[in-house]
């Protein structure tokens, strides 16, 4: 039997990372994930992939770990020896990197520089993700692609700016198979329940079930691109099946408001969503990035990756999956 190809995932228990243990399981992998310890299991996209390690089935294993612990990074590598890298693993909310941007910068910027560098000090042979971000964009205009100039409007965008140079750098450096992947805004309905395709989602489903009056929301006037995060992590591995390490954007090159993406969840339900949505402050950030629309035509040429779900039909299956799961679910902490 041939052995199987070995992938250390960071950030497994996000949304993302949840995907992408699904797709590499599908293709035969053995996958490893960094997991943080928490007070509390926070395994729950991932349990359905589970398979106790003393079953000789067993294909995914999870250890502990933290992007900002350097020395625990260089001791797991080493006992793995993964083939492939995905640096999913980030403080991922740009609201929160506000209130946090000292941490944002440790775990989202630097924790990217410790892998890497974790990687070049144990000498290990691997290929390299970096999940970059189209808020390194921010306030440039779209259409955006891989030679639009960065301008990030967060804490956030600019620790994934530097992690983006950082990746680029040990590529041009160290000859490192390293790329980035600039994937625009992707939902499912394993995203956050504060980003805000998501909040619009339950909230929905919230109502539909007499549990929740009124949505809070701030600027609804922002454009994004918005994908399916399944559609995504097929292009992070296509990136690392390439003949060379390269970055990309992926996108699906559409553009709806807020404001659309409110009405298309809520009209799936014959609701009108503006007799349910008020206005709050706290939800507007001290610098917005107004409009994000992706070019994704070098993604398509070479790596032949295209999007499969779009909104409105994205919204439509977010606001099915909480429909189907509303019992199951405990209320969210107002102020978040
Ligand atoms: P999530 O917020 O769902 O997941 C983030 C993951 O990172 C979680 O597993 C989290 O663990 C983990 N994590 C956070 N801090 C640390 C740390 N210090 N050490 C180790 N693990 C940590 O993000 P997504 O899955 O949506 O996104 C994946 C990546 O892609 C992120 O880097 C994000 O910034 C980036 N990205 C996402 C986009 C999107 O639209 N979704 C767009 C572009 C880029 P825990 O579960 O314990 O919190
Ligand atoms: P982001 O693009 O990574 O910041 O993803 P989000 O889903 O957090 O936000 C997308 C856009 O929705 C941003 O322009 C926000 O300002 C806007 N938005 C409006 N109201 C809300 C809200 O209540 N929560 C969040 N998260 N975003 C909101």
């Amino acid at each position: 039997m041939e052995t199987p190809k070995k992938a250390l995932i960071t950030g497994i228990t996000g949304q993302d990372g949840s995907y992408l243990a699904e797709l590499l399981l599908q293709k035969g992998y053995e996958v490893h994930g960094i997991v943080r310890r928490s007070s509390q299991f926070n395994t729950g996209r991932i349990d359905h992939l589970y398979v106790d390690s003393h079953d000789p089935r067993a294909r995914l294993f999870l250890h502990y770990g933290d992007l900002t612990d350097g020395s625990r990074l260089v001791t797991l590598l080493e006992k793995v020896q993964p083939a492939e890298v995905y640096n999913l693993a980030a403080q991922s909310h740009v609201r929160v990197s506000f209130d946090e941007p000292e941490f944002t910068g440790l775990s989202t910027g630097v924790g990217s520089t410790r892998l890497l560098e974790a990687i070049r000090m144990i000498g290990l042979e691997c290929r390299y993700y970096q999940a970059s971000s189209s808020e390194m964009f921010g306030a440039t205009p779209p259409p955006q692609n891989e030679a639009t100039p960065f301008w990030p409007r967060s804490p956030y965008g600019a620790a994934k700016v530097y992690a983006y140079w950082m990746t680029r750098n040990y590529r041009e450096a160290y000859g490192m198979f390293a790329t980035n992947g600039i994937l625009f805004n992707h939902e499912s309905p394993r995203r956050g329940e504060t980003f805000v395709t998501r909040k619009i989602s339950m909230a929905v489903a919230n109502i539909v079930a007499g549990k929740q009056d009124y949505l809070y929301m701030g600027n609804l006037d922002a454009v994004r691109d918005w994908g399916y995060a399944k559609d995504y992590v097929e292009a992070m591995w296509m990136m690392l099946q390439a003949d060379k390490a390269e970055d990309f954007v992926v996108a699906t090159g559409t553009a709806y408001t807020v404001k659309d993406f409110l009405q298309f969840a809520f009209e799936h339900v014959n609701l009108d969503w503006e007799k349910y949505v008020r206005f709050d402050e706290r939800y507007l950030r001290p610098t917005e990035v107004d409009s994000l629309i992706g070019d994704a035509s070098k993604a398509r040429d070479v790596l032949g990756w295209t999007p499969k779900v779009l909104p409105p039909e994205l919204a439509k299956l977010m606001v099915d999956a909480d429909m189907s799961t509303i019992d199951l679910r405990t209320k969210l902490p107002a102020q978040l």
